[in-house]
Protein backbone atom coordinates (compact mmCIF):
# COMPACT_ATOMS: atom_id res chain seq x y z
CA UNK A 1 0.00 0.00 0.00
CA UNK A 2 2.32 3.06 -1.09
CA UNK A 3 2.68 5.81 0.90
CA UNK A 4 3.76 9.10 -1.15
CA UNK A 5 6.63 10.92 0.56
CA UNK A 6 8.45 14.45 -0.49
CA UNK A 7 11.31 15.50 1.04
CA UNK A 8 12.49 19.30 1.11
CA UNK A 9 11.78 19.16 -2.39
CA UNK A 10 11.93 22.19 -4.76
CA UNK A 11 11.35 22.65 -8.44
CA UNK A 12 11.96 26.23 -10.42
CA UNK A 13 11.51 26.97 -13.90
CA UNK A 14 14.21 28.39 -16.05
CA UNK A 15 13.66 31.74 -17.87
CA UNK A 16 13.15 30.79 -21.40
CA UNK A 17 15.13 33.22 -22.50
CA UNK A 18 17.26 35.85 -20.86
CA UNK A 19 16.53 39.23 -20.52
CA UNK A 20 18.24 42.56 -19.38
CA UNK A 21 17.97 43.29 -15.75
CA UNK A 22 17.50 40.80 -13.10
CA UNK A 23 16.96 37.24 -13.76
CA UNK A 24 13.59 35.82 -12.81
CA UNK A 25 12.63 32.36 -11.62
CA UNK A 26 9.70 31.03 -11.03
CA UNK A 27 9.34 28.94 -8.57
CA UNK A 28 7.33 25.82 -8.71
CA UNK A 29 7.47 24.92 -5.24
CA UNK A 30 9.83 25.37 -2.76
CA UNK A 31 11.14 23.02 0.11
CA UNK A 32 8.03 21.07 0.40
CA UNK A 33 7.66 18.30 2.94
CA UNK A 34 4.92 16.04 2.94
CA UNK A 35 3.72 12.19 3.88
CA UNK A 36 0.34 10.90 2.32
CA UNK A 37 -0.55 7.76 3.05
CA UNK A 38 -2.68 4.68 1.40
CA UNK A 39 -6.30 5.46 1.35
CA UNK A 40 -6.00 9.52 2.16
CA UNK A 41 -8.47 12.30 0.67
CA UNK A 42 -6.41 15.15 0.14
CA UNK A 43 -7.59 18.60 -1.44
CA UNK A 44 -4.55 20.88 -2.79
CA UNK A 45 -5.88 24.45 -2.89
CA UNK A 46 -4.44 27.86 -3.58
CA UNK A 47 -4.65 30.77 -5.61
CA UNK A 48 -3.75 30.64 -9.26
CA UNK A 49 0.09 30.23 -9.71
CA UNK A 50 0.72 29.05 -6.29
CA UNK A 51 2.45 25.69 -7.38
CA UNK A 52 -1.21 23.46 -6.93
CA UNK A 53 -0.14 21.61 -10.68
CA UNK A 54 3.23 21.38 -9.99
CA UNK A 55 2.85 19.77 -6.83
CA UNK A 56 0.37 17.36 -8.52
CA UNK A 57 3.05 16.37 -11.77
CA UNK A 58 6.11 15.76 -8.52
CA UNK A 59 3.93 13.46 -7.09
CA UNK A 60 3.51 11.27 -10.82
CA UNK A 61 6.98 11.16 -11.77
CA UNK A 62 5.99 13.91 -14.47
CA UNK A 63 8.33 16.43 -12.84
CA UNK A 64 11.68 16.13 -11.60
CA UNK A 65 12.36 17.99 -8.21
CA UNK A 66 15.66 20.14 -8.77
CA UNK A 67 16.12 19.34 -4.97
CA UNK A 68 14.84 17.05 -2.44
CA UNK A 69 13.47 14.01 -3.39
CA UNK A 70 9.95 12.23 -4.11
CA UNK A 71 9.46 8.28 -3.07
CA UNK A 72 6.77 6.21 -3.19
CA UNK A 73 7.16 3.32 -0.47
CA UNK A 74 10.70 4.76 0.31
CA UNK A 75 11.77 3.89 -2.89
CA UNK A 76 12.76 7.41 -5.29
CA UNK A 77 10.18 7.73 -7.43
CA UNK A 78 12.35 8.87 -10.74
CA UNK A 79 14.18 6.07 -11.27
CA UNK A 80 10.91 4.17 -10.32
CA UNK A 81 8.61 5.09 -12.86
CA UNK A 82 11.86 5.34 -15.96
CA UNK A 83 11.49 1.68 -15.99
CA UNK A 84 8.27 1.72 -17.46
CA UNK A 85 5.30 3.93 -18.72
CA UNK A 86 3.16 1.09 -17.84
CA UNK A 87 4.82 1.18 -13.71
CA UNK A 88 3.57 4.63 -14.03
CA UNK A 89 0.13 3.43 -14.96
CA UNK A 90 -0.22 0.82 -12.31
CA UNK A 91 1.04 3.08 -9.73
CA UNK A 92 -1.07 6.60 -10.54
CA UNK A 93 -4.17 7.51 -12.41
CA UNK A 94 -4.17 11.13 -13.04
CA UNK A 95 -6.33 13.47 -14.66
CA UNK A 96 -5.02 16.53 -15.50
CA UNK A 97 -6.50 20.33 -15.96
CA UNK A 98 -6.33 21.04 -19.64
CA UNK A 99 -8.96 17.66 -21.16
CA UNK A 100 -6.93 15.08 -22.73
CA UNK A 101 -9.07 12.63 -24.49
CA UNK A 102 -8.38 11.66 -28.46
CA UNK A 103 -11.22 13.65 -30.82
CA UNK A 104 -10.69 11.62 -33.37
CA UNK A 105 -10.60 8.30 -31.80
CA UNK A 106 -14.11 6.80 -29.91
CA UNK A 107 -14.77 6.57 -26.00
CA UNK A 108 -13.87 2.68 -26.42
CA UNK A 109 -10.82 2.86 -28.55
CA UNK A 110 -9.42 5.92 -26.17
CA UNK A 111 -10.09 3.72 -23.61
CA UNK A 112 -8.65 0.80 -24.89
CA UNK A 113 -5.16 2.81 -25.59
CA UNK A 114 -5.17 3.34 -21.67
CA UNK A 115 -5.66 -0.34 -21.68
CA UNK A 116 -2.84 -1.10 -23.65
CA UNK A 117 -0.52 1.46 -21.96
CA UNK A 118 -0.96 -0.79 -18.34
CA UNK A 119 -1.21 -4.32 -19.68
CA UNK A 120 0.47 -4.24 -22.98
CA UNK A 121 -1.19 -6.52 -25.99
CA UNK A 122 -4.46 -8.04 -24.41
CA UNK A 123 -7.33 -10.32 -25.70
CA UNK A 124 -9.43 -7.96 -27.28
CA UNK A 125 -12.62 -9.61 -25.28
CA UNK A 126 -10.65 -8.98 -21.80
CA UNK A 127 -9.84 -5.07 -23.29
CA UNK A 128 -13.56 -5.00 -24.09
CA UNK A 129 -14.78 -5.74 -20.45
CA UNK A 130 -12.19 -3.90 -18.62
CA UNK A 131 -13.73 -1.17 -20.51
CA UNK A 132 -17.29 -1.80 -19.87
CA UNK A 133 -16.53 -2.62 -16.23
CA UNK A 134 -14.73 0.87 -15.96
CA UNK A 135 -17.73 2.85 -18.01
CA UNK A 136 -20.22 0.98 -15.70
CA UNK A 137 -18.52 2.25 -12.73
CA UNK A 138 -18.82 6.04 -13.79
CA UNK A 139 -22.39 5.80 -14.78
CA UNK A 140 -21.11 5.82 -18.73
CA UNK A 141 -22.73 2.29 -19.74
CA UNK A 142 -22.71 2.29 -23.86
CA UNK A 143 -20.53 5.00 -25.18
CA UNK A 144 -17.78 3.19 -26.32
CA UNK A 145 -18.85 3.50 -29.87
CA UNK A 146 -19.51 7.74 -29.50
CA UNK A 147 -16.54 10.89 -30.53
CA UNK A 148 -16.11 12.91 -27.34
CA UNK A 149 -17.74 15.70 -29.09
CA UNK A 150 -20.84 13.72 -28.42
CA UNK A 151 -20.44 13.98 -25.19
CA UNK A 152 -21.08 16.76 -22.22
CA UNK A 153 -17.96 18.25 -20.48
CA UNK A 154 -19.17 16.36 -17.60
CA UNK A 155 -19.46 13.17 -19.16
CA UNK A 156 -16.13 13.74 -20.92
CA UNK A 157 -14.76 13.86 -17.31
CA UNK A 158 -15.91 11.24 -16.71
CA UNK A 159 -14.75 8.92 -19.23
CA UNK A 160 -11.24 10.90 -18.22
CA UNK A 161 -12.12 9.17 -14.34
CA UNK A 162 -12.89 5.98 -16.15
CA UNK A 163 -9.17 6.20 -18.07
CA UNK A 164 -7.64 6.97 -14.76
CA UNK A 165 -9.13 3.92 -13.16
CA UNK A 166 -8.54 1.22 -15.62
CA UNK A 167 -5.67 -0.06 -14.19
CA UNK A 168 -7.22 -0.11 -10.48
CA UNK A 169 -4.58 2.34 -9.55
CA UNK A 170 -3.64 2.89 -5.78
CA UNK A 171 -3.32 6.55 -6.04
CA UNK A 172 -5.59 8.88 -8.00
CA UNK A 173 -4.35 12.29 -8.75
CA UNK A 174 -6.58 15.03 -9.94
CA UNK A 175 -5.72 18.79 -10.93
CA UNK A 176 -8.86 20.68 -11.27
CA UNK A 177 -11.21 18.14 -12.63
CA UNK A 178 -14.39 20.51 -11.24
CA UNK A 179 -13.35 23.32 -13.34
CA UNK A 180 -16.73 24.40 -15.98
CA UNK A 181 -19.08 21.95 -14.30
CA UNK A 182 -21.88 22.65 -13.10
CA UNK A 183 -22.87 21.92 -9.65
CA UNK A 184 -24.39 18.65 -10.29
CA UNK A 185 -21.61 17.43 -12.37
CA UNK A 186 -19.30 18.29 -9.02
CA UNK A 187 -22.03 16.68 -7.10
CA UNK A 188 -21.95 13.81 -8.85
CA UNK A 189 -18.07 13.22 -9.41
CA UNK A 190 -17.11 14.13 -5.64
CA UNK A 191 -19.89 11.00 -4.66
CA UNK A 192 -17.98 8.83 -6.80
CA UNK A 193 -14.53 10.25 -5.55
CA UNK A 194 -16.01 9.31 -2.11
CA UNK A 195 -16.67 5.38 -2.54
CA UNK A 196 -13.37 4.86 -4.79
CA UNK A 197 -12.11 6.56 -1.58
CA UNK A 198 -13.92 4.38 0.28
CA UNK A 199 -12.79 1.28 -1.40
CA UNK A 200 -8.85 2.10 -0.65
CA UNK A 201 -8.06 4.43 -3.10
CA UNK A 202 -5.53 7.52 -2.32
CA UNK A 203 -7.11 10.57 -4.10
CA UNK A 204 -5.04 13.97 -4.48
CA UNK A 205 -7.07 16.66 -6.06
CA UNK A 206 -6.20 20.21 -6.69
CA UNK A 207 -9.50 22.20 -6.66
CA UNK A 208 -10.58 26.42 -6.72
CA UNK A 209 -13.99 25.11 -5.55
CA UNK A 210 -14.02 26.18 -1.59
CA UNK A 211 -17.55 25.06 -1.45
CA UNK A 212 -17.01 21.46 -1.75
CA UNK A 213 -13.57 21.51 0.48
CA UNK A 214 -15.73 23.09 3.42
CA UNK A 215 -18.37 20.78 2.58
CA UNK A 216 -16.53 17.27 2.91
CA UNK A 217 -13.93 18.17 5.21
CA UNK A 218 -10.79 16.00 4.34
CA UNK A 219 -7.37 16.75 4.72
CA UNK A 220 -6.66 20.52 3.08
CA UNK A 221 -3.16 21.29 1.88
CA UNK A 222 -2.80 24.90 1.48
CA UNK A 223 -0.41 26.30 -0.98
CA UNK A 224 1.04 29.99 -1.35
CA UNK A 225 4.22 31.04 -3.75
CA UNK A 226 5.10 27.00 -4.17
CA UNK A 227 5.32 26.42 -0.51
CA UNK A 228 2.71 24.33 1.88
CA UNK A 229 1.69 27.01 4.55
CA UNK A 230 -1.60 24.88 5.92
CA UNK A 231 -2.01 21.17 6.24
CA UNK A 232 -5.22 20.31 8.06
CA UNK A 233 -7.03 17.48 8.41
CA UNK A 234 -11.18 17.61 8.25
CA UNK A 235 -9.67 21.10 7.10
CA UNK A 236 -11.73 23.85 5.43
CA UNK A 237 -10.50 25.88 2.44
CA UNK A 238 -8.52 28.60 3.78
CA UNK A 239 -7.36 27.01 6.62
CA UNK A 240 -3.69 27.74 7.48
CA UNK A 241 -1.31 26.08 9.93
CA UNK A 242 -0.75 28.50 12.90
CA UNK A 243 3.05 27.42 13.46
CA UNK A 244 3.22 28.16 9.19
CA UNK A 245 2.55 31.20 9.63
CA UNK A 246 5.15 31.97 11.99
CA UNK A 247 8.04 30.32 9.83
CA UNK A 248 7.96 31.86 6.70
CA UNK A 249 12.10 32.39 5.98
CA UNK A 250 12.76 34.66 2.34
CA UNK A 251 13.30 32.60 -0.65
CA UNK A 252 17.11 31.88 -1.14
CA UNK A 253 16.10 29.32 -3.71
CA UNK A 254 16.73 32.12 -6.78
CA UNK A 255 19.94 33.59 -4.90
CA UNK A 256 21.45 30.10 -4.99
CA UNK A 257 20.97 29.50 -8.56
CA UNK A 258 22.40 32.91 -9.70
P1 LIG B 1 -1.18 26.35 -9.92
O1 LIG B 1 -1.49 24.99 -10.43
O2 LIG B 1 -1.42 26.52 -8.45
O3 LIG B 1 -1.86 27.42 -10.71
P2 LIG B 1 1.46 25.93 -11.09
O4 LIG B 1 2.11 24.78 -10.43
O5 LIG B 1 0.88 25.73 -12.43
O6 LIG B 1 0.41 26.58 -10.08
O7 LIG B 1 2.54 27.10 -11.22
C1 LIG B 1 3.37 27.52 -10.15
C2 LIG B 1 4.41 28.52 -10.67
O8 LIG B 1 5.27 27.85 -11.58
C3 LIG B 1 3.79 29.67 -11.46
O9 LIG B 1 4.55 30.82 -11.17
C4 LIG B 1 3.93 29.27 -12.90
O10 LIG B 1 4.08 30.41 -13.71
C5 LIG B 1 5.21 28.45 -12.88
N1 LIG B 1 5.18 27.38 -13.88
C6 LIG B 1 4.38 26.29 -13.85
N2 LIG B 1 4.62 25.48 -14.90
C7 LIG B 1 5.61 26.08 -15.62
C8 LIG B 1 6.34 25.75 -16.81
N3 LIG B 1 6.09 24.62 -17.48
N4 LIG B 1 7.29 26.62 -17.25
C9 LIG B 1 7.56 27.75 -16.57
N5 LIG B 1 6.94 28.11 -15.42
C10 LIG B 1 5.97 27.30 -14.95
MG1 LIG C 1 -2.83 24.34 -11.89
Amino acid sequence: MPTIELENVSKFYKPKRRRKGPVHIDMGVEEVNLTIRQGEFVFVVGASGSGKSTLLRLITGETKPNQGRVCIDEKELGWMLKLSRNRAAMMFGKIWQDPTLIRKKTIGENLALAVKIAFGRENPRLVDLRIKKVLGLVGLKGVEKKYPVELSIGQCRRVELARALIASPPILVLDEITANLDDDCIWDTLHLLNDINRRGTTVVMATHDSQYVNILRRRVITMSAGRIVGDVQKGKYGDVLEREKRISPPSKFGADLI
